[in-house]
């Protein structure tokens, strides 16, 4: 912390003030770090399949592209790996979006618990390849919420699909809706290999990966938490997890709701 005295004094008169200005100049610093830490993180996201990518396409010039076998599965590698730097590219463009002053989200009054279920019916068909069964626990009641259905759809996505992602083959993803007080409470639970409790601070953090290695392979870009948090913030709602290592996840977030579409009670 920094002090800056000023004395309120009129031509050597008697002191009438002091005025005191406090610099948290460990905030200034922290937000430098995070700062400097998230552009090497960046580069390095970007570097790693550009450099894949080089070492692949050298192999296919040396002659792997004559190769029945080689030369379609390197092309393959190439290809995924230019996936992922598209994917990479717009979680950033987005968070870029939502860190802007004139962050503005386009609102409209949504019957929640249609939209859920529209959700999860989406995923329905992408579970079944995997043999995820999804569990709905969403209580029926009416219930409007004012918000950013394409915002929102992007949350609960990231969401549900870490909770696919992270599970075994056979799991239960369940989903549940609840009402509290003046807000709703929606929770996805897996039966996954859960997250260290060291750990589950983190998971909302740019770039934070319990596994960097695993999830790279999964072909996560390690900011879908945190654009769900920046998301759901920005709905006045909260987001949090919990865990037990070995046995699944449950990631929580809250937003206010409405009992009719006029936005009373
Ligand atoms: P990623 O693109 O790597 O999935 P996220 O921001 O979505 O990035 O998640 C951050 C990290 O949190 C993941 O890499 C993973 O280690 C952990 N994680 C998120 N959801 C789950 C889950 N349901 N089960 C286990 N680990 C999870």
């Amino acid at each position: 912390l920094q002090a800056n005295f000023s004395v309120i004094q009129e031509n050597e008169g008697p002191i009438n003030g002091v005025i005191t200005v406090l610099h948290d100049v460990t905030e200034q610093e922290q937000i430098e770090q995070d700062r400097r830490e998230f552009v090497a993180n960046v580069s390095h996201e970007l570097r790693t399949p550009l450099t894949t990518m080089k070492s692949y396409l050298e192999a296919l010039e040396d002659g792997a592209i004559s190769d029945p076998d080689l030369g379609p599965r390197f092309l393959g590698v190439t290809q995924n790996e230019t996936e992922r730097m598209i994917r990479l590219v717009n979680d950033l463009l987005q968070l870029s979006k939502i860190d802007s002053r004139d962050y503005q989200l386009n609102l409209s009054t949504v019957d929640f618990v249609l939209y859920l279920h529209e959700v999860i019916d989406r995923f329905d068909m992408i579970a079944a390849n995997k043999n995820i069964h999804f569990i709905r626990k969403i209580s029926p009641q009416l219930t409007y919420v004012k918000m950013d259905r394409d915002k929102l759809t992007q949350v609960l996505d990231n969401i549900i699909s870490n909770a696919m992602k992270y599970s075994p083959e056979g799991g239960n993803v369940t989903i549940t809706l609840e009402h509290y007080g003046q807000n709703i409470r929606v929770s996805i639970s897996d039966e996954g290999m859960g997250i260290p409790r060291e750990s589950q601070q983190k998971i909302f953090d740019r770039f934070y990966r319990v596994d960097k290695a695993r999830a790279r392979s999964i072909g996560g870009t390690g900011l879908g938490l945190a654009i769900a948090k920046e998301l759901v913030h920005a709905h006045h709602g909260e987001i949090w997890v919990e865990s037990m290592y070995g046995q699944g996840t449950t990631i929580f977030f809250t937003l206010p709701f409405t009992k009719n579409k006029e936005g009373n009670w």
